[in-house]
């Protein structure tokens, strides 16, 4: 009698997929088994069908059947290991797969080609204006390797807890708000790549008790690195947000950025131009680093622009001090700026589901 398709499972159940860290049954790569008097045939799913997985998974997946067949004492003729190519991106590939997160509605990242655009800046900006109109708003500092939460909502003196093995999220300015900053000294995060910076990144997005939210904010690492990937990897998010300032040498880095996104699967929700102009007393407004970058490289794009936020020192002591809603007491021009890309980010993302992804959206 040839080996029953249920110990072939079990004996496949045995084989741990690295990149998604589950077994290669419970993480649906095993497509097809087959068995034809005691040969055996069976089909796998990788992410790049030319990938140097395929030896490393024919040798442990004849291993696994013929220490089952031992087991069972039966005998397997042939094991035939065919591989297809999984051609989702990652995102999607998790759009289709179960929500870690189910208490929340729409996931948004927030990134950056560079670090010091005010990436952290807009990212809270967003959650709490989005906040400010009601929704109920969580805020994920997503980087890991410079966390800046801590200051910018003044969780200094926030003592972290947890409970059931969750962490809870601080309840602060109307929002929830989680970061790394607050569970391990700053200086050893900044060590962290790869499946560390993974593992780090992962525990926090899934393992804080989040309530009920409309939005849940992600505030990304600047650049291209591991915590994007690990983020589209892990959650099924509805777009990105990129920050970019309005210097022509600055938007390189901004497109890169907006590429690694769509690579991922990850629709770009739109663009936002910090630092744009400066407002002074009297209102005029002085064009500092040369207004409107982000708008033509979001027109070049066929991108959203979802507005410009102006510099202004008010918000640097905002920042520093932790007071987020200060930024509301600017004077009105900076508050209209808020809350206009927070009610564009609304409508874009008002269009965009998390189960059907588009690479633009318009
Ligand atoms: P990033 O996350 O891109 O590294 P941050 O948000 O940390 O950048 O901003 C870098 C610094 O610039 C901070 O001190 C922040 O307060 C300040 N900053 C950001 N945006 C503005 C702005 N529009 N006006 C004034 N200061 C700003």
């Amino acid at each position: 009698m040839a080996l029953q398709p249920s110990n072939l499972r079990k004996a496949l159940g045995t084989i741990i997929d690295p990149e998604s860290g589950k077994d290669i049954v419970t993480a649906g790569m095993v497509k097809d088994i087959k068995t034809e008097g005691d040969a055996i045939s069976i089909e796998i799913e990788l992410i790049a069908a030319d990938s140097p997985m395929q030896t490393r998974f024919t040798e442990q997946i004849e291993q696994a059947i013929r220490t089952t067949s031992q087991e069972c004492q039966e005998h397997v003729g042939a094991i035939e290991v065919t591989f297809v190519a999984d051609t989702r991106s990652a995102n999607e590939r998790v759009r289709d797969e179960t929500n870690p997160l189910p208490n929340v509605k729409k996931i948004i990242a927030v990134g950056a080609g560079k670090g010091g655009v005010g990436k952290s800046t807009v990212a809270t900006i967003l959650a709490v204006g989005l906040a400010r109109q009601g929704n109920k708003v969580g805020l994920l500092d997503g980087d890991i390797y410079g966390p800046s939460m801590p200051t910018m909502l003044g969780l200094q003196q926030e003592e972290s807890q947890a409970e059931e093995g969750f962490l809870l999220p601080f309840k602060v300015h109307g929002i929830e708000a989680m970061t790394i900053g607050k569970l391990v000294e700053p200086d050893r995060a900044l060590i962290w790549r790869g499946p560390r910076a993974h593992s780090a990144f992962n525990q926090l997005a899934t393992q804080t008790k989040w309530g009920e939210l409309d939005y849940l904010i992600v505030d990304l690492p600047p650049g291209t690195g591991d915590v994007p990937l690990s983020l589209a990897q892990l959650l099924p998010l509805s777009g990105a947000v990129i920050v970019c300032t309005p210097q022509v040498v600055a938007q390189d880095d901004a497109r890169r950025a907006v590429r690694m996104f769509q690579q991922l699967g990850v629709p770009i929700l739109g663009l936002v131009e910090n630092m744009s102009y400066f407002v002074a007393d009297d209102g005029k407004e002085y064009d500092i680093f040369g207004r409107g970058g982000g708008e033509q490289m979001a027109s070049a794009m066929n991108l959203e622009y979802l507005g410009s936020i102006p510099i202004h020192p008010d918000m640097r002591i905002a920042a520093d001090t932790g007071e987020p809603l200060k930024n509301w007491e600017i004077n009105d021009t900076m508050s209209n700026a808020f809350d206009a890309v927070c009610n564009n980010l609304v409508s874009v993302a008002g269009n965009s589901t998390p189960d059907r992804p588009t690479l633009n959206v318009h």
